[in-house]
């Protein structure tokens, strides 16, 4: 039996050289393996009152979609800055060279929802950082952070748990 992990390939020198790029559309491309991920996504959360979900752009809007789907809850994108096209909060970090920015709607999260956030991907935590100020800015409280795949050694799983986060990830 297949697992997660082995539907995802690696793709050296990308977006830089020396980069080993973790690429998922691998395993979103197969059936199996996307059942698979939103599964084991889900497992922890079963039962969990969750109100809404929240993604990452982009692939936590891929995941996001099919995990608010299968729970019966809305979904929340949060962007890239400029992209949306409503009112919106903002909050910028920290990349290796410069700074980003991601943005939320401002009426996308009532105070006192309960929020599950995904992605693809935890690396040095920055993007995912920024997402959570932004749901906990709106006053929603997030039960779980779940990616397919953490990068421990680049320290977002220590910055979220220090954030007080429940961190669950399929693969390391
Ligand atoms: P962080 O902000 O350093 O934790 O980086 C995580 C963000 O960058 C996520 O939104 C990921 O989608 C993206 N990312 C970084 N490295 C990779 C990779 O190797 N594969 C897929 N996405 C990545």
């Amino acid at each position: 039996m297949k697992t997660v992990r082995d539907y995802i390939r690696t793709i050296p020198d990308f977006p830089h050289e020396g980069i080993l790029f973790r690429d998922v559309t691998t395993l979103f491309a197969d059936p199996r393996g996307l059942r698979l991920a939103v599964d084991q996504l889900l497992h922890p959360y079963a039962g969990a009152p969750i109100d809404k979900v929240v993604g990452l752009e982009a692939r936590g809007f891929i995941l996001g979609g099919a995990i608010a789907h299968q729970l019966g809850k809305g979904f929340v994108p949060i962007r890239k800055k400029g992209k949306l096209p409503g009112p919106t909060i903002g909050e910028s970090y920290t990349l290796e060279y410069g700074e980003a920015s991601v943005e939320i709607h401002n009426d996308a999260i009532q105070p006192g929802e309960k929020i599950l956030l995904v992605d693809d991907l935890l690396a040095t935590g920055g993007t995912a950082e920024a997402g959570i100020k932004l749901i906990e800015r709106l006053g929603g409280e997030i039960l779980g952070c779940a990616f397919i795949i953490d990068l421990p050694d680049l320290g977002g799983r220590d910055k979220l748990v220090e954030m007080g986060m429940n961190i669950h990830s399929l693969c390391t």
